[in-house]
């Protein structure tokens, strides 16, 4: 018989509750995915503990209290379109598609990516669309994007995605320095112009731009 998780994830959600995260709707979404489905079976165990952990290629899914955080400062509505940059496990792509219309996800490892693409096919998740590719583009094709998050961190704020979002839509997204002094940024798109406001301290692995050269023979992690 499979472990039965629930458990684990009602203490998760009270301690994300405790720690200020007060949305219901994202707290439901929350609930609804299971996060061991998004982690390597060996980490299977911690997958409610309030953690990050490694998903290979020297990635990692985020700590549930920062996907909850992100997911509830992008205030992301029903009829929505979401771009996010950095798929990784798929996690955060999954807790959104239970929130908006549509997400749009962009991975720069292709075996990150077809393995989130297995995930969201088991779950029967259909209003994910993903795809390789390099994020500091954005995905043009599907602009304009009510909201766009980034789940690595650039050193400076890509302000080149803002093109790609609508008047009046919000992006958020780790800024900084390789792992150390990465603040969460969430921007709005003003017409021509934004307006910034900082929503504290992250630690995320680098927004890396241009594709990574994977050969056939390259050891998966
Ligand atoms: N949202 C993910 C977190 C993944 S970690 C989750 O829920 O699991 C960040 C991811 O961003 C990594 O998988 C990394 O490969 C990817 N990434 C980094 N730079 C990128 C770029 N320029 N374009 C697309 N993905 C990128």
């Amino acid at each position: 018989m499979p472990f039965d998780f629930s458990g684990r994830k009602l203490s998760l959600l009270a301690e994300l509750r405790r720690d200020g995260i007060n949305d219901e709707r994202v707290l439901k979404a929350v609930e609804s995915i299971p996060r061991e489905l998004f982690v390597p079976a060996t980490f299977q165990d911690r997958a409610y503990e309030n953690i990050p952990l490694p998903i290979g290629r020297a990635q990692t899914i985020s700590q549930p209290f920062i996907v909850a955080l992100m997911t509830q400062m992008l205030q992301v509505e029903d009829k929505h379109c979401v771009l996010e940059i950095g798929t990784g496990s798929g996690y955060q792509a999954a807790v959104l598609s239970r929130l908006c219309r549509r997400v749009f996800t962009l991975e720069r490892h292709q075996t990150l990516l077809q393995e989130a693409q297995k995930r969201f096919g088991a779950l029967r998740i259909h209003n994910i669309t993903s795809r390789f590719g390099d994020g500091t583009k954005g995905w043009p094709e599907a602009a304009p994007y009510d909201r766009i998050i980034v789940t690595a961190a650039a050193p400076e704020l890509p302000l080149r995605l803002v093109a790609q979002l609508r008047d009046g839509g919000v992006m958020i997204a780790p800024v900084g320095p390789e792992r150390r002094d990465q603040r969460l940024v969430r921007l709005r798109r003003n017409g021509d112009g934004h307006d910034v406001e900082e929503l504290g301290e992250v630690r995320f692995v680098p927004l890396v731009r241009g594709l990574p050269r994977e050969r056939a023979s390259q050891k998966e992690e």
